[in-house]
């Protein structure tokens, strides 16, 4: 089956390559030539582990291609899949859609024979129908289907993630547009994965539904982090006992310095902005989404604790920017709130992530660059591990303690035991929902 994806970004890029592994004939669009030139030329304009060799063999066998040119794309396609950012419309939260409406005007305006038109953006509920509805206005006599496909795959294991799902959705109004989803996803479906098939509003609601409640069960662990450094429990023995309940899950139950990155912020927040707007409040998730700021905010507080009071001259060493390990995306992590308000205090920062710099450097002015966590550590008065790299997990803590002026850390991801900090000469740790030492 031939099948075009328009949005060559985590989701599109990851989906067209998996599509053409599955064996379909795909061409991923772009409307960013740069993009389009990096991926002609063999080159992966993202970090996603695994990505570059799938991408590689696939372009090999003649499945898979690039191109700015949405007509070569579209022509013969049976599916299109809009794959387009859906960021959070400043003030108000709404995912802002005029990426997705702009890519469905384009199909319009090219498409002849029937074809799928698949949503695999993030979308509100009733999106899918305005789809349907902006591709009719502008091309009335175009036989075709829309279909709803919400991702959940996760960045750092997209791969494997799109190619093992715990589930693939599909919203459609037709049998027809479900005949074409099952042929796409077939190789799936043949290995036991469980596809289902929805209307289409109730995809649509899947995806919200479920990126709220993984944020809202971050936020609580971290909610419960920061009760268990007031009474004297330790969160990671909480976290342990509470998730081998079958009924809750370990997954998603590690406190952190609050969630970040490129779906749960603008998803809760277009979830709590759908619940006004159609007078039934997500009162959950507004709270969650305070929560969370709070929490970031309650790192900064930690953090100038640790520099007895004031940042100012002091220098900071940070571990890991991205909002996760393994991807380079910087959207919303939480190294976006922390970093500055440490620069903002008078605080030299220096600053080392595996895969952050790209990215990071035109979003963290002011800071100073390493490429190893020791040169980042050199010096500093206190070192802060913000995102969990493998690179970060078996450090040498004697030798960064030698580096420094002064050995103090703040392990915002519990990495390290408070007595591993002191055994290797720290004079104080903190991290979360655990006791530390000063
Ligand atoms: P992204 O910003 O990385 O990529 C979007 C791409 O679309 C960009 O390359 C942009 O140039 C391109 N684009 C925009 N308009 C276009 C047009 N008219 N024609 C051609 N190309 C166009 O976004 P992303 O992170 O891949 O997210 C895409 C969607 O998937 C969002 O709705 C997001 O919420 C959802 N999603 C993301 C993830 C994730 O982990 N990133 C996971 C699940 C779902």
């Amino acid at each position: 089956m031939k099948i075009a994806v328009i949005g060559t970004g985590y989701v599109g890029l990851v989906s067209g390559v998996c599509f053409s592994d599955f064996g379909h004939d795909v061409v991923c669009v772009d409307k960013d030539p740069a993009k389009i030139d990096m991926l002609g030329r063999g080159e992966v304009p993202i970090y996603e582990p695994g990505l570059d060799t799938l991408m590689e063999k696939n372009v090999e066998a003649d499945r898979l291609k690039f191109t700015t040119d949405l007509a070569s794309a579209v022509d013969g396609a049976e599916a299109i899949f809009i794959a387009v950012g859906t960021p959070a419309r400043r003030g108000d939260g709404h995912a802002d859609l005029s990426f997705v409406m702009a890519a469905a005007e384009e199909i319009a305006g090219i498409a002849k024979n029937y074809v799928v038109i698949v949503t695999k953006s993030t979308v509100p509920v009733g999106t899918n129908r305005q789809v349907k509805q902006v591709v009719k206005k502008a091309n009335p006599d175009l036989d075709f289907d829309v279909a709803s496909n919400p991702e959940f795959l996760r960045e750092g294991a997209a791969i494997d993630d799109f190619m093992k799902p715990d589930r693939v959705v599909v919203g459609v109004q037709s049998d027809r547009a479900a005949e074409v989803m099952a042929d796409i996803y077939r190789p799936l479906y043949l290995r036991d994965f469980p596809i289902i098939t929805t209307d289409l509003e109730s995809a649509e609601m899947i995806k919200y539904a479920a990126n709220a409640f993984l944020a809202t069960k971050i936020t609580f662990i971290n909610e419960i982090a920061a009760l268990c450094e007031r009474t004297g429990a330790d969160v990671k023995q909480v976290s342990h006992g509470v998730g081998l309940d079958g009924r809750i899950g370990n997954k998603f139950l590690h406190a952190g310095p609050g969630y970040g990155g490129s779906c749960f912020p603008k998803d809760t927040k277009a979830l709590a902005r759908i619940g006004q707007e159609y007078g039934s409040p997500m009162q959950i998730t507004e709270t969650v989404i305070s929560v969370n700021e709070e929490i970031k905010r309650r790192m900064i507080d930690k953090l100038r604790d640790l520099c007895d009071g004031s940042f100012n001259g002091k220098v900071i060493g940070i571990l890991g920017v991205t909002f996760k390990p393994n991807t380079d995306d910087m959207r919303d992590a939480p190294s976006l709130t922390i970093v500055p308000a440490l620069v903002g205090g008078g605080a030299k920062v220096r600053v080392t992530d595996p895969q952050g710099r790209h990215e990071g450097e035109a979003l963290l002015p002011g800071v100073s660059w390493f490429d190893d966590p020791y040169k980042c550590a050199n010096n500093a008065d206190l070192l802060v591990i913000l995102t969990e790299w493998n690179e970060f997990r078996a450090l040498d803590l004697k030798r960064i303690a030698r580096k420094m002026n002064s050995p103090r850390m703040a392990d915002l991801r519990n990495i390290y035991a408070p007595k591993d900090a002191k055994r290797a000469g720290f004079d104080a740790y903190d991290s979360i929902g655990r006791e530390g030492f000063l």
